[in-house]
């Protein structure tokens, strides 16, 4: 078995099989080492199966990090259109959902299948399942030792992602490289994750499990403010769907979240100018605009009556029955932490790092790429978009 390459990619995840592939049909000798016995699970249970691969919106204004300017060079050089070709090439029937987001129409198997096969381009060869004890460097050349023996190489690329999800192999393995070779860190925290109460805080919240609505919501200070519109979802244990998802990346233990469950109507306004004309009670109202639980629940709430007619409330309950809709301001007790996360926020300082190659910029052939590295792109396919472009741009450069 050769023992020897050109460059090793720790990962056969989404920016590992980029930059193999990249690398290998540039010529390079490439070996991919993971320690699960399939190829890109994250890929595979991505976008409920059928993998959100990028969007057509991609920027750097959809990505955190400590050096927003750090990710442009990589993204301005692989685009979503030119993912988007290489499916297109493959015949991968794929569609727009949502503000910009591309899905594969059938399964996100597809996508791995394609990385594989550009991968075998490449004359990419396969270390897995197969674990890594270390990595040390003696002259010009690394020194993996892995359960298949020692394996020698010229480069080495750090793509073994970020600590989400760990039942199915994320490990701060990455971290841990970077430490050892003394590359500053950015702390980790998990993003993308459903936010959760103190359970006697959530009581009155949990008839209201499973309602779903469109809303505004926003955290943060002027340095550092998410502000999303998206669906937001009641769970037994707190908030989660889109919106929240997004806000968790920007938010910060202790901080509140404000939300706008109305984002269409200004309630006070509407509820104080109806007074005449609206001759239905209060409940029926809200029954128009919201889910009836939810209607009850804000009116029980603000200790108003649901049978109340209108036109007998005063206008200073009715403001503050507008304020409990468009302005609910909330404070979460943590989240779901990284069992539940899409995303790992932090990791790999940027400073470290060569934003042509992603190469470290003290280690000569170190390179870091995908979510190992402190860029986090929201929800929608950016993060498949990071993976993509930073693996691209080491796969190029070595
Ligand atoms: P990964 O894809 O996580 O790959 C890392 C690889 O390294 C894995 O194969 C792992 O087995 C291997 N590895 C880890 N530790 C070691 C070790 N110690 N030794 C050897 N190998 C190791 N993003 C989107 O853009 N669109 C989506 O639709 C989307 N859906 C998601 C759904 C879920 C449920 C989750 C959890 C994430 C989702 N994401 C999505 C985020 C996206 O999957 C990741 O950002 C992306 O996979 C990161 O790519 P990566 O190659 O850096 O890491």
């Amino acid at each position: 078995m050769q023992k020897q390459f050109d460059v090793a990619v720790i990962g056969a995840g989404a920016a590992g099989m980029m930059c193999a592939a990249v690398a290998g049909q540039r010529g390079k000798t490439v070996v991919v080492i993971d320690h699960a016995a399939k190829l890109a699970e994250k890929i595979r249970i991505s976008g409920g199966g059928r993998c959100n691969f990028t969007n057509v919106n991609a920027g750097p204004q959809n990505f955190l990090s400590q050096n927003p300017h750090f990710c442009k060079s990589a993204l301005s050089r692989y685009t979503p259109q030119d993912f988007v070709s290489l499916v297109k090439r493959y015949r991968i029937g794929y569609h727009e959902k949502h503000k910009g987001q591309l899905f594969c129409d059938d399964s996100s198997e597809q996508i791995i299948a394609m990385l594989k096969a550009e991968c075998d381009l490449g004359n990419v060869s396969w270390r897995m399942p197969c674990s890594v004890a270390g990595i040390g460097k003696s002259g010009e050349l690394f020194r993996i030792d892995s359960s298949a023996g020692e394996i020698l190489a010229s480069n080495v690329v750090i793509a073994t992602g970020g600590l989400s999800i760990p039942k199915i192999g994320a490990t701060d393995f990455a971290y841990r490289i970077a430490r050892q070779f003394g590359l500053r860190m950015v702390e980790t925290q998990p993003g993308l994750v459903p936010l959760t109460f103190d359970s006697a805080a959530w009581q009155p919240f949990l008839p209201l499990a499973g309602i779903a609505l469109p809303v505004e919501v926003v955290t943060g200070d002027k340095k550092s403010r998410g502000e999303f519109r998206e669906d937001l979802l009641f769970t037994h244990r707190g908030l989660s769907g889109p919106a929240i998802l997004q806000i968790s990346s920007f938010w910060k233990s202790g901080a509140p979240l404000l939300l706008n469950l109305l984002p269409e109507v200004d309630v006070a306004e509407v509820l104080i100018e109806g007074k005449t004309s609206i001759k239905k009670n209060l409940g029926n109202v809200f029954a128009q605009w919201l889910p009836t639980r939810l209607a009850q629940g804000i009116i029980e709430a603000t200790k108003l009556d649901p049978a109340g007619r209108l036109a007998d409330i005063p206008d200073r309950l009715l403001r503050d029955l507008g304020q409990a809709v468009n302005r609910w301001t909330i404070q979460p007790s943590g989240s779901e932490g990284y069992r539940k996360a899409e995303v790992t926020l932090g990791g790999i300082d940027t400073r470290e790092l060569s934003q042509q190659s992603m190469m470290s910029n003290q280690v000569a052939g170190l390179y870091f790429v995908g979510e190992a590295v402190d860029v986090t792109g929201w929800l929608g396919g950016y993060n498949f978009q990071w993976a993509w472009a930073s693996a691209s741009a080491a796969g190029l450069a070595i």
